[in-house]
């Protein structure tokens, strides 16, 4: 299921060509991207890798070295923080005090040119939208903080900015509360159509929320897809090792025709058949990726699949829904294999030192050339 419908997608922001240096250091080289009007867009990557930069530049608290960033096809080059169409949301920490909920909404509103008249009513839509009605009086310490961390959305919505960046807005809340949270941010951008920009290194959080995640590294754009497409089909092993969990074995390539690839890859064992969108030619080094829960686990050889290798249970990680193996095979390499424990399904388990086969099949897993 893929709610992002792309064709019909027009661009908000683009940045075109942009760079960012600091002194001699380049944080973000010669980066385009379009991100599209009511998108739920996610920047991620390992820290140092250029997000709260792209973010500071969509705010106006940076200007890029080179290129340009549009905002509904103008230039925001020359338009200072406070007046353009976009707003940060902070961690709820940021709230003040010493005001009640209704007047943190309200803050912003007040120092706008916005009527009196209509602040207040500004500021009931966004305590329905957030559902904070009833604590309208209290003050930051008098509700929970989940609530809190809804004041703070409200705030920032307040004003109806086109853009709203969030960098780690949920990094103070507990998993729970953080994961309750992640649902009520994307209801509530779907009902305002506002666009969201999120940065995180959470890649559980930014699969969750996204319309489409940019994995970055090094101040470039490796891979912005869907979740499903990052995960279904990863570009690289950067992003296959970055997003979920994953399996790679490195291997030299021979093409079989028609997509059809065999990998040789260790002494003594068959050579994987992999139908793969990547081209390689013969003899190219390649890294076959397969996440576990593709690989499948059984006593005996199954007589209907192209891959199946043979090995040792080395380790077992119960989770309730699902079981990890970590299946060691003769030659030392360690290939994990998850099954979920549907006792409607599952006709047996494994346990320690049994000797069991793993088996895939040619679609199970992608091929990549680095
Ligand atoms: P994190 O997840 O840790 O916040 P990030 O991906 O947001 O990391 P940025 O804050 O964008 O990373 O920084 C990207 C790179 O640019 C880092 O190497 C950082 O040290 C450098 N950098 C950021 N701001 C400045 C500055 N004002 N002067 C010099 N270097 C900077």
């Amino acid at each position: 299921f893929e709610p992002w419908n792309e064709p019909a997608a027009k661009p908000l922001i683009q940045f075109q060509n942009v760079t960012k240096r600091f002194g001699e250091f380049t944080a973000i080289d010669n980066l385009s991207l379009d991100i599209y009007e009511r998108e739920f867009f996610a920047l991620l990557g390992p820290s140092g890798c250029g997000k709260t930069t792209m973010m500071r530049m969509l705010g106006g608290f940076e200007t890029p070295t080179e290129g340009k960033i549009l905002l509904g096809g103008q230039d925001i080059a020359p338009v200072p923080p406070n007046k353009r169409p976009v707003n940060m949301m902070f961690q709820s920490y940021a709230l003040f005090p010493h005001l009640t909920v209704y007047d943190n909404i309200a803050f912003g509103l007040k120092r706008s040119d916005m009527p009196k008249s209509e602040i207040a009513g500004r500021v009931e839509e966004m305590l329905k939208l957030t559902r904070l009605g009833k604590f309208a009086g209290r003050k930051p310490h008098q509700i929970s903080g989940g609530q809190r961390q809804r004041v703070a959305l409200a705030r920032a919505l307040a004003k109806a900015p086109k853009l709203l960046l969030l960098d780690e807005p949920l990094g103070a809340l507990d998993k729970k509360l953080r994961t309750e949270t992640q649902f009520e941010l994307m209801d509530i951008q779907e009902r305002t159509g506002t666009t969201f920009v999120i940065v995180t290194h959470d890649q559980e959080e930014a699969m969750t929320v996204a319309s489409r995640i940019a994995v970055m590294n090094d101040g470039l754009l490796v891979q912005v897809d869907t979740p499903g497409r990052i995960y279904e089909t990863p570009n690289s092993t950067y992003v296959a090792d970055f997003i979920g969990d994953v399996n790679i074995i490195e291997g030299t390539a021979q093409p079989a025709g028609e997509g059809a690839y065999t990998v040789a890859w260790a002494e003594g064992q068959p050579a994987l058949s992999v139908q793969s969108a990547t081209e390689l030619g013969a003899g190219d080094r390649c890294f076959f990726a397969i996440r576990p829960e593709k690989v499948a686990i059984s006593a005996e050889k199954p007589a209907d699949r192209p891959n199946a290798v043979q090995g040792k249970i080395l380790d077992i990680a119960y989770l309730g829904n699902i079981s990890t193996y970590h299946v060691e095979l003769p030659g030392g390499v360690i290939i994990k294999a998850q099954t979920a424990n549907d006792r409607r399904i599952s006709r047996r388990s494994f346990t320690w030192e049994d000797s069991v086969w793993l088996s895939w099949t040619a679609t199970a897993g992608v091929l990549l050339a680095n």
